[in-house]
């Protein structure tokens, strides 16, 4: 018998160990999928360092820092469930059984329509746009600093809040898994690939460099050359037209894991393709009429 299957049998494992196990590992790669990217990272740090402390002062017998961290300690259940209160209610939730019936492909379907609809109308605008789908990865950090909305997403909702006059035009606005549109106005890490076309600004960049650090799905609409553009893993797909809509509903649902191809470039002389080519007719009375644009 090898070594390694005498250790596998010294271990005397049962089945009900293989699956806790397995839950084990399950339950420890959500937890860290969840609080990726989040503060809550820097506070687990914080912790780690006054358990480290703890230790020292304990080699070191030093009673008055021992006595001060054994209070602490008394009361970290407390502590605990205050700080990280968003982060549990968030884990409870992705754990329960609710999240096991996932929101119905349909709604999925009815907001990225939405979307798709006011970036189409947004282009016709020369309105730039930046728009960020959140999925596994939490985006809490970027979103913390930014406006905090939690409302329900809406074409004409991200039209005003992307219209050059409104106070929160600026940045890009997060929706959650959810459909929820979280914040707007967050300021989102700039990509510094020097791969990106030359001719793409900090708008752009910011939208690439979201998805290279988390696996959001990004549109932006670019209000120099009226088009709109696909960021998903540290890629960009520019101008899809009617290929659009499909991608970002395969990409959110998880059945497509790359962009198709990348840096796809624009030529400049062609206006850009439409989402909805049967919208033609609400396209012309908007750009009919100036008051509208
Ligand atoms: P466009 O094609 O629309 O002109 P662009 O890629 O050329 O876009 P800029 O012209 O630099 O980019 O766009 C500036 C706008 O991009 C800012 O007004 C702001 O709203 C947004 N923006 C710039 N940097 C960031 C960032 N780090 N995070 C989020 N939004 C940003
Ligand atoms: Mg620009």
């Amino acid at each position: 018998m090898s070594p390694l299957a005498t250790f596998i049998k010294s271990l005397n494992l049962q089945w009900q160990d293989l699956i806790d196990l397995l839950l084990l590992s399950l339950i420890f790669y959500r937890l860290l999928i969840l609080i990726k990217g989040t503060r809550t990272i820097s506070m687990l740090l914080g912790f780690s360092l006054l358990l480290a402390l703890y230790v020292l002062s304990l080699a070191l017998q030093l009673d008055a820092t021992l006595l001060l961290l054994d209070n602490l300690a008394n009361s970290l259940v407390l502590v605990v469930v205050v700080l990280f209160q968003a982060d549990i209610r968030n884990a409870l939730a992705q754990f329960g059984l609710f999240t096991m019936f996932r929101d119905p492909r349909a709604k999925q379907q009815t907001i990225v329509d939405m979307v798709l609809q006011a970036c189409e109308t947004m282009v016709r605008r020369r309105i730039g746009a930046l728009i960020v789908f959140e999925r596994e990865v939490g985006l809490r950090n970027h979103t913390d600093r930014g406006t905090t909305l939690n409302a329900e997403v809406s074409e004409p909702l991200l039209l005003s809040l992307f219209a050059p006059t409104s106070p929160l035009h600026d940045g890009a606005v997060v929706l959650n898994p959810k459909g929820v549109l979280v914040a707007a106005r967050c300021i989102l890490p700039v990509s510094m690939n020097t791969r990106l076309s030359e001719d793409l600004g900090t708008r752009h960049r910011a939208a690439v460099g979201v998805t290279e650090e988390s696996d959001a799905v990004v549109l932006v609409v670019s209000e120099e050359r009226r088009e709109i553009s696909l960021c998903f893993r540290g890629s960009i797909l520019r101008n899809q037209g009617r290929q659009l809509r499909p991608l970002v509903l395969d990409l959110l649902s998880g059945k497509l894991s790359e962009l198709p191809e990348t840096e796809k470039l624009v030529n400049e002389d062609e206006p850009a393709a439409s989402v909805f080519p049967e919208d033609a007719e609400t396209s012309a009375s908007i750009q009919a009429n100036p008051a509208a644009s």
